[in-house]
């Protein structure tokens, strides 16, 4: 029998798509089989598509969330000692 091994992405050891359309396959099978909602993006480093079981844009939010949270704490009073 012959069976395909996928090859892996050597900067997040991600399985490489080579079309967007492969990869979202791939999403979709996984909703079904398992119930696991995966996106679909593009890697910077092998310039392939991965999946990803954490949506793009929850993650920018999360990123502007935390950045936000610096100059709030500075307003409470946190102030440098300085000698
Ligand atoms: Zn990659």
């Amino acid at each position: 029998m012959h069976y395909f091994t996928p090859r892996r992405c050597a900067a997040t050891s991600k399985i490489m798509y080579h079309d967007r359309a492969k990869a979202q396959q791939a999403a979709d099978r996984s909703m079904v089989e398992r119930n696991v909602l995966l996106w679909v993006y593009r890697c910077d480093y092998c310039g392939s598509w991965h999946l990803t079981s954490h949506e793009p844009g929850s993650y920018q939010r999360m990123r502007t969330a935390s950045r936000a949270l610096k100059p709030h704490s500075r307003k409470r009073g946190y102030k440098p000692r300085r000698r």
